[in-house]
């Protein structure tokens, strides 16, 4: 009844293992019928992988065709074994009378994870592909991975937000995807549906979009932007090297995008500037207040601060906000020597880039203190000052920081505060709260800049 094309040296392991092997057949002949079939069973060593074999189950009367890979692990081909019979039960329900042609192809292998596409075709001559899957396992712990297993369940949808962000910035910039904002909206909006057919690659996450049945569209991001969500198992390293040198994506994002500036040329805009944090439990409270209202602003932290609170300099950073330096420790520049000078930038910028991913787009030097050392250290990167000094380190009174702020405020101007007292934070957000009363679209210091060079362009025209 079967007939086996067996490699000499893998006999003695076959043996071991036909038991298994018969089971699985058994399931999958399962579903066709309860009558009698004509079976034809096959196995063969995988070209690439000498440690799989792949299995080819013919179901003469229904005329499946079933190809998978056995890796000899009991709870793995197991897992293989039930996701197959799903898929042909579900193809039985729908397809009455129908042949199915199933084939795969393994695109990552490590000690970590297995990553199989499984092809589902009509018949395999005509060719016509009806739907390809990817099935992810984690060969230490021995189960699917799911999408929700990929990442730290810390903030539960923090990373379907920063996937949808990601995938949209790509898909709205790509000339090659024909897709209207419509519809690019719905298939990078934040949910699991979206994002639940993936690749775990070691160095990149293949996530492949589907805006309807005849279209993938693959988006490969690299995981050092997504390394601090990514659950520990999965993170870039040795457990997750090729075993053979697999086919690499290409065109890995590897930067996480701005949130856009849409801002009427017309409309009053105002920055908002945060120095000295990140510190948890007042940084929070501003972070809550600039989302209620949607507003940006930039977060000038300290290098000292930000090693003390990494969870919140991302946050801050995944939410879209802009992260300036504001030097490591806070000394007064303009009285170091140069040496100094460099330590405190570039340790700072560091690890800021180490944290978000990003390294800090903007400066403010502590006490506004700045001379030709510290532009020169500085570099590309900008320096911004303010307009409105709230002065809510010395004047600990919340009505008091929000009249003086409300008093200045202005078209274009920026704003002054501290992320670290409790009352500078109470006041923020009553500040955030009138400025939209009033009407102000409320941006970082670099968004600011952009929107007074388009104006000026316009202008100019
Ligand atoms: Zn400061």
């Amino acid at each position: 009844m079967y007939k086996r094309k067996i490699h000499k040296k893998r006999l003695i392991g076959l043996i071991a293992f036909s038991a298994l092997f018969l089971a699985l057949a058994g399931v999958i002949v399962y579903t066709t019928s309860s009558e009698a079939h004509t079976n034809n069973h096959a196995i063969k060593v995988d070209t690439k992988y000498p440690q799989v074999e792949v299995a080819t189950t013919v179901n003469t009367k229904s005329g499946y065709t079933i190809e998978f890979p056995l890796l000899h692990i009991k709870e793995i081909d197991q897992v293989i074994k039930s996701y197959l019979t799903n898929r042909i039960s579900n193809f039985t329900k729908n397809n009455q009378g129908k042949k199915l042609v199933i084939t795969y192809d393994i695109a990552h292998f490590s000690k970590q994870t297995l990553s199989i596409n499984f092809t589902e075709q009509l018949n395999k001559k005509s060719n016509q592909t009806i739907m390809k899957n990817t099935i992810n396992i984690d060969l230490l712990n021995k189960e699917i991975i799911q999408l929700e297993n990929l990442f730290a369940s810390g903030n539960s949808n923090e990373y379907l937000e920063i996937l949808s962000r990601i995938a949209s910035n790509e898909l709205k910039n790509n000339e090659e995807i024909s897709l209207s904002d419509k519809e690019i909206d719905k298939v990078t909006a934040p949910m699991k549906e979206n994002f639940k057919e993936f690749i775990v690659f070691n160095n990149s996450i293949v996530f492949i979009l589907k805006p309807n049945n005849n279209v993938d569209i693959p988006l490969a991001i690299s995981k050092s932007i997504l390394e601090q969500m990514l659950r520990d198992p999965y993170k870039s390293g040795d457990q997750n090297a090729d075993v053979i040198k697999d086919i690499e994506p290409s065109d890995i994002i590897t930067e996480l995008p701005k949130k856009e500036i849409q801002v009427p040329l017309d409309k009053k805009v105002i920055a908002l500037t945060f120095d000295d944090g990140p510190k948890a439990g007042t940084t929070n409270i501003i972070l809550d207040a600039l989302k209620k209202y949607n507003a940006n602003a930039t977060f000038f932290v300290l290098g000292s601060m930000a090693e003390k609170n990494p969870e919140l300099l991302k946050e801050i950073a995944e939410r879209g906000h802009e992260i300036g330096s504001h030097s490591w420790d806070h000394p007064q520049l303009t009285k170091m020597g140069n040496k100094d000078i460099q330590d405190q930038i570039e340790r700072t910028k560091a690890l800021i880039q180490k944290i978000t991913g990003y390294a800090p787009t903007v400066f403010r030097p502590p006490y506004g203190s700045i001379n030709q050392a510290v532009y020169h250290c500085l570099g590309d990167t900008p320096v911004a000052m303010w307009d409105i000094d709230t002065e809510d380190w010395r004047y600990r009174n919340k009505n008091y920081i929000v009249q003086s702020v409300m008093d200045g405020v202005g078209d274009g101007k920026t704003v002054l505060m501290h992320d670290i007292y409790p009352t500078s934070a109470e006041a923020a957000v009553e500040v955030i709260r009138q400025l939209k009363t009033q009407g102000y679209e409320i941006v970082s210091v670099s968004e600011l800049k952009e929107i007074q060079k388009q104006r000026q362009q316009a202008q100019a025209k």
